[in-house]
């Protein structure tokens, strides 16, 4: 039994071994400890304080994936819920569907009983509203007055992608005593992003896979190549291939790597195969997750191969 996760993923990886040590499944593990992150305002990544899109509404993304039965459940642009880690389970659970986005999702989110509320944290507004103020280039005088930002949005977002805000995701992945892996992700996307725009994090195959024969992987970073590139997919098919979760991680990035993209920023990946060996690799070096089996107090810390 094994969880590891992205290493903002501490504040909940006690509670994901917890359940395993008591008999959970993977898929129990991977959902109770990404909640905790969620709902961490300090986290401006994922649910509640996560950064918004360029309007300032904050919009989720989460996936959830079941090695055993490769069952999947996923939504996008989800506001007003602060677990879409839960709503994702419950689309896999409770409809015939994959993936909900939208008002959809939130209808949905609302039919199943999750309570709603507000994400925008006021630290997350501000950040916004910082953001918003500044000049788009340097060719564009003073400041910018919000409506004239809002006329031109498509031609705003591009400038205000901004390589220094963290972003970020959450990523857990567990392997259960029954032998079976599953995977979550959830993330608030990228700051400052067109309203509606997906990343990686909900589309399974690009941000979260799982497949108990071969193994599972997930991603942070920057979600549009991950989509191009199908990487926890190709991540997962290098281990079915052979390759140890580090190579597969590594494999799996060079190809993210090669692809042309004037937004390239930090790019990660983690997997865990089926006998419970963990690997991950980053285009920036010392760069680490974490792992936590039952019977550990505290998660350790693993370097993730660099890749360059
Ligand atoms: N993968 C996320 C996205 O593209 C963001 C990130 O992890 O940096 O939405």
């Amino acid at each position: 039994m094994l969880v590891v996760a992205s290493s903002n993923g501490r504040v909940g990886i006690g509670e994901a071994v917890r359940v395993l040590a008591a008999g959970g499944s993977a898929l129990d593990a991977v959902e109770a400890g990404i909640q905790p992150v969620e709902l961490d305002p300090a986290d401006h990544s994922v649910g509640v304080g996560g950064l918004p899109n360029m309007l300032g509404q904050v919009e989720l993304d989460a996936s959830i994936m079941d090695g055993r039965t490769r069952a999947a459940g996923a939504v996008g642009a989800l506001q007003g819920y602060a677990h879409p880690i839960s709503v994702a389970r419950k689309v896999m659970e409770a409809l015939p569907h994959v993936f909900l986005v939208g008002d959809g999702a939130a209808r949905f989110a609302a039919d199943m009983g999750f309570p709603q509320q507000e994400l925008l944290t006021a630290a997350a507004r501000d950040a916004w509203e910082r953001r918003l103020r500044q000049p788009a280039s340097d060719a564009e005088p003073g400041l910018q007055r919000y409506y004239d930002a809002m006329r031109r949005l498509h031609e705003r977002v591009k400038t205000a992608v901004d390589p220094t805000v963290p972003n970020e995701t959450v990523n857990f992945l567990a392997l259960d005593a029954g032998g079976h892996l599953a995977t979550g992700v959830s993330t608030s996307g990228w700051a400052w992003k067109y309203p509606g725009r997906l990343g990686d994090s909900p589309v399974i195959g690009a941000g979260n896979y799982a497949d108990d024969r071969y193994g599972a992987a997930a991603c942070t970073g920057r979600g549009e190549l991950a989509i191009r590139a199908c990487t926890a997919f190709a991540t997962v098919m290098h281990m079915r291939a052979g390759l140890a979760p580090d190579d597969a991680c590594a494999a799996a990035l060079q190809d993210v790597l090669a692809l042309d993209d004037q937004y390239a920023g930090p790019f990660n990946i983690v997997a865990l195969d089926p006998t419970g060996r963990p690997g991950a690799a980053s285009n920036r070096p010392d760069s680490t997750y974490i792992a936590m089996a039952p019977g550990q107090s505290e998660p350790v810390t693993c370097p993730r191969l660099y890749v360059h």
